[in-house]
């Protein structure tokens, strides 16, 4: 799955939302959230993000690397 992490905080561009086939990306309070098991790894969201936030779960920066858990939380607690 791919990852959104930190640079999307309080920016919410909205870019990634127009660019996902399937739909996958919500809104959630301060940022934007990929569904794990909606999202089918295209990887069109990734450069079309201003703030370089989304990243394939492996290529994570390891200083973001909660943020694997925060996308998959937010959804455990929809
Ligand atoms: Fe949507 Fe593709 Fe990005 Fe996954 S990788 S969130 S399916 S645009």
């Amino acid at each position: 799955t791919y990852v959104i992490a930190q640079p999307c905080v309080d920016v919410l561009d909205k870019a990634c939302i127009e660019e996902c086939p399937v739909d996958c990306i919500y809104e959630g309070g301060r940022m934007l959230y990929i569904h794990p098991d909606e999202c089918v790894d295209c990887g069109a969201c990734e450069p079309v993000c201003p703030v370089e936030a989304i990243y394939y779960e492996d290529d994570l920066p390891s200083e973001w690397s909660d943020f694997y858990k925060a996308n998959v939380e937010f959804f455990d607690e929809l």
